[in-house]
Order: C-alpha cells, then sequence, then structure tokens
C-alpha cells in the first residue's frame, strides 16, 4: 500500500519534517503501510487552511451543506467494502464485523445528520411584547481526535455534525488506525469539497493530538479516547476557554434481574460482552448475577463464550479478530495476571492463543475471550478499565446491591439490564449513574439520542441536537415592534 499523507488545504503532503510511523495490521504483526510523524508545524498549517475556508463555508446555506452531508454519504456507500476491508486490515476486528457496523454507521453518521437538519425549526420564544430568535452560527475551526476501536465510525461521527453546522476541521486519527480517515479524505477531495475545509494531520497523540488542543485558533475540541488522555485534553483546553467534549473510557455492567431468562438472553450477553474483541466503550464488562441463579447463569454464559469462533479476521464466519496491538495484548494479560493474584479464578480463556490461531497469523494480538469469576467487585480487574476480552462475574443478593456494585467505579458510560418485567427493568435502569443504559438489549442505537457518560467517562453529549449545538455558538436576537 502507498504511504499515507496528510490532507491539508486540499492537498496530499508527507509531514513537514519527514518522517513517517509504521502502520501494523495487528493480526499479522506485518506493516501494512507508513503514515506521516506530524507535528505541531504540520497543525499550525492545518489550522491556516482551515481559517482561510472558514468565511466561504460559513456562508455556504445550510441546505448545500445538508447536500453536501448527503454527498459524502452516497460516495463512502459506494465504498462500503474497501471500507470493511481497511478497517479490518488496521484493527485486526472480523470482516463481517467492519461490513455490519463500521461501513454501515460511517455512511449513516452522515445521513443521519443530513436528515435531522431537514426536521429542525427555527427556535423562536415570545415574551414581553419581543421575540427572541435564536440563531445557530459555526464555532470555527474544531479540532476532532479519535481512537483507534472504531475508526471511521466514530471520526464520521464528529465530521458530520461539525460540517452540517458550517465549521471547517483539523482531524487527527489514531496513528494504529489511520487507513479509513485516509479514505475519507480521499473521498471530499474527489468530491472536491472545498479546500481547507477538511484537513487531516496523521501522527502521535502527544504530538499532534496535544498541538491540535493547545492551538491557539483551534476553538472546540471534540475528543474521543481514554480518561487519562482526557484528563491532559481538559487541563489543556480548559484555561483557553474551548468548547470542549469528552467522550471517555468505561467499566459498564450488565445486570440480570432475578426473573431474567437465561437461555433466551445468553447469546446478547456474550454478544455485549465481547463485540470487538470487549473494545467497544459500551460493551459490558462486569456482569451482575442474583446469587440464587449465579451458578447456572456462569456455566451457560461460559458456554456461550466458548461458543465464539476466534480467528482470521478476514473469515466471513469469524466472531471474534485480534485485539489492536501486541502492546495492547500485554496490557489485557497483565490484567488477566492480576486477576488471579486478586483470587479470581479464569473460568474460560485466559492467555494462551486459541490453536486455531496459525500460520500468518501466527504472530498476530489473539487472545482468547476470558471470564474471570470469583473477585470482589471492588477488585481493581473488576474496576479498572481492561478495554479487551475479559469479562468479570459478580453475584449479588438483592437489588440494593446490584445498584451498588453497579456504581461502584469511577466509571459511568453504559450499562444493561436484563429482565421479564420491563417496568422493573427501567426503574432500576434509573439507579444507575450511567449517561445510557439498555433494558433487554444492547448497543441499540437512536441516533437522535444523547449519547456520553458521566463521572470519569465524560464531559457532555453527542447525537442530534447535541451534536448540533456542540458544533455552534448561539445568538439570541430580541426583536421588539417599534
Ligand atoms: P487514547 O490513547 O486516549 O487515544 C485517543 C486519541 O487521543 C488518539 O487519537 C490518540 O493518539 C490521541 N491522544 C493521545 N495523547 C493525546 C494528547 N496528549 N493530546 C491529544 N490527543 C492525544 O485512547 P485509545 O487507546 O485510542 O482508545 C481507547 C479508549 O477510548 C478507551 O478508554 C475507550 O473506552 C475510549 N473510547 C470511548 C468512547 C466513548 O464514546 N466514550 C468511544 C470509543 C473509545 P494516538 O493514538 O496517536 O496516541
Amino acid at each position: 500500500m502507498q504511504p499515507l499523507l496528510n490532507y491539508i488545504g486540499g492537498s496530499f503532503v508527507p509531514s513537514n519534517s519527514g518522517d513517517t510511523i509504521e502502520d501494523i495490521n495487528p493480526a499479522t504483526n506485518q506493516r501494512i503501510t507508513t503514515l506521516p510523524r506530524s507535528s505541531s508545524i504540520d497543525v499550525d498549517k492545518a489550522t491556516q487552511a482551515a481559517i482561510g475556508a472558514g468565511p466561504a463555508w460559513k456562508a455556504t446555506p445550510i441546505e448545500e451543506r445538508i447536500k453536501w452531508l448527503e454527498n459524502i454519504a452516497d460516495a463512502l456507500e459506494a465504498k462500503h467494502e474497501e471500507i470493511a476491508l481497511l478497517e479490518t486490515l488496521d484493527t485486526g476486528k472480523p470482516i463481517s464485523l467492519s461490513r455490519r457496523v463500521d461501513a454501515a454507521r460511517s455512511v449513516s453518521n452522515f445521513r443521519f445528520f443530513a436528515q435531522y437538519a431537514k426536521e429542525q425549526q427555527p427556535m423562536q420564544f415570545e415574551a414581553n411584547g419581543a421575540i427572541n430568535h435564536i440563531h445557530r452560527n459555526p464555532v470555527g475551526c474544531v479540532g476532532l481526535i479519535t481512537p483507534w476501536n472504531l475508526p471511521l465510525y466514530l471520526l464520521t461521527w464528529k465530521v458530520a455534525p461539525a460540517l452540517l453546522m458550517g465549521n471547517t476541521i483539523v482531524a487527527k486519527p489514531s496513528e494504529m488506525t489511520p487507513l479509513t480517515a485516509n479514505l475519507l479524505a480521499e473521498t471530499l477531495d474527489e468530491l472536491k469539497l472545498p479546500e481547507g475545509v477538511f484537513n487531516l494531520v496523521h501522527g502521535l497523540g502527544p504530538e499532534v493530538g496535544q498541538a491540535i488542543v493547545e492551538h491557539p485558533n483551534i476553538k472546540a475540541i471534540s475528543f474521543t479516547g481514554g480518561t487519562s488522555t482526557g484528563r491532559t485534553v481538559a487541563a489543556t483546553a480548559a484555561p483557553m476557554f474551548k468548547k470542549l467534549s469528552l467522550e471517555l473510557g468505561g467499566k459498564n455492567a450488565t445486570v440480570l434481574l432475578d426473573d431474567a431468562r437465561i437461555d433466551d438472553i445468553v447469546d446478547e450477553l456474550v454478544r455485549a460482552s465481547f463485540t470487538n474483541s470487549g473494545q467497544v466503550c459500551l460493551c459490558g464488562s462486569r456482569v451482575l448475577i442474583p446469587a440464587k441463579m449465579y451458578d447456572e447463569v456462569a456455566e451457560k454464559f461460559v458456554k456461550g463464550v466458548e461458543r465464539l469462533k476466534l480467528g482470521d479476521p478476514m473469515d466471513e464466519s469469524t466472531q471474534m479478530g485480534a485485539v489492536i496491538s501486541a502492546e495492547h495484548l500485554s496490557k489485557v494479560e497483565s490484567y488477566i495476571n492480576l486477576g488471579i493474584e486478586e483470587g479470581g479464578i479464569v473460568l474460560t480463556g485466559g492467555t494462551s492463543v486459541n490453536a486455531s490461531v496459525s500460520g500468518v497469523h501466527a504472530e498476530g494480538a489473539f487472545l482468547r475471550p476470558t471470564v474471570i469469576g470469583g473477585l470482589k467487585h471492588t477488585s481493581r480487574t473488576a474496576t479498572e478499565e481492561i478495554f479487551g476480552p475479559v469479562v468479570t462475574l459478580h453475584p449479588y443478593h438483592d437489588e440494593d446491591e446490584a445498584v451498588l456494585i453497579a456504581n461502584g467505579t469511577e466509571y459511568g458510560l453504559a450499562g444493561s439490564v436484563w429482565t421479564s418485567d420491563v417496568e422493573r427493568g427501567h426503574a432500576f435502569a434509573q439507579r444507575m449513574d450511567t449517561g445510557i443504559v439498555w433494558v433487554n438489549t444492547w448497543l441499540n442505537r437512536d441516533l437522535r439520542t444523547p449519547f456520553g457518560g458521566v463521572k470519569q467517562s465524560g464531559i457532555g453529549r453527542e447525537g442530534g441536537i447535541w451534536s448540533m449545538s456542540f458544533f455552534s455558538e448561539m445568538t439570541n436576537v430580541c426583536i421588539k415592534q417599534p
């Protein structure tokens, strides 16, 4: 594959220094290509380009910007298979998942915001003999920083509303998964999106990401990634009074109530735990089970996990591929070892690679899906984010204890509740300190709804009107007839 380049001011260019980074396929540990190792100089060039393009893009009527979003959706849809292949190469996730989730959602992010914008009514309030008209203006040049787990899905989730609201963009994908961000830049270039409206700067987080957050002319930062990085981003951006959206880590609870029918839901519980090798911020990594049902549920859950087919991500039938990198594999394995040290019992999985992964994949970052029982719910393994294919099981005695365990981490992103009684499930859901709770379903997304976490899972919400508000500044014009 050709070396990747930055996309700045409508041109594909190397980094100012000419330095590069290797992009590695985690399923084979082989090099895919190289990408620019950019610096603050490249970020500054991208920002200048974005600022130069700002006035014309701001003046483009919203109807035309909606048309742009629709055209981008069409162009990405035509590349559905290419997106899926690149995403699987970069992340090691199964090709079926890349098609169903990554490629599909990247298109629907643009379609959704185009359609949603058409449905908006002008905001007006009448009082005291005057009418208040609320106008939305672009923020200006915005910085978008995204992680490796859902590369194009999460980038387009930010790009679509940012463009819609008239902003220009400096974006940085994870250096581990740059391929589909490059494909997006190529697509926008083919469509002839005005030069400078979208700029892409590849490189390392502490170099390029930090330079974006620090740049005085980048007025808003939309960041998705880990909580500790989010803390650094916040510490840098807050004193500059930048608009800040932080979508951070999670340690989500999957709660079975005592009327849940395990045989009907076991496959969904496994999916909620191990989709993308547990590398979805919404995955449930702690399963809370009524004590009287614990043995039965644990046995059926483990059997369900053992049915998952681990292997070559390009194989249509594979359900679990590699984790993102050899380094991440070591981190996840160290948590499994910590779990054992903390008194946990590995019920399935563990550190050894499945024997079915061999040949070109022998050097890949594969790990069997792992379930650990017997841990205190306050243990490090059960409270820190592992972000890999590791799930812990915890018995509870009554709903109050289940709430205590579910809320007993510093995170508060998502969770799920499983019950035959939806009212009971709804009531339990409202006791969970999280931004999102699903009852009898998981990762069931309506893009109009608020998405985001509480506590150390983030600040702000994305989706529908919340994304439109983040990417705009509102002016209230209060008019009284003379
Ligand atoms: P990460 O290490 O925090 O990186 C996220 C992005 O930030 C990457 O592009 C990274 O660049 C960049 N970055 C690193 N240091 C930076 C700095 N000082 N300033 C600005 N940017 C910087 O997270 P990750 O490991 O890629 O992703 C996994 C994490 O993301 C997990 O914690 C997961 O829960 C979270 N996540 C949250 C959501 C959500 O919606 N809440 C969704 C998906 C993932 P490099 O990759 O080049 O270092």
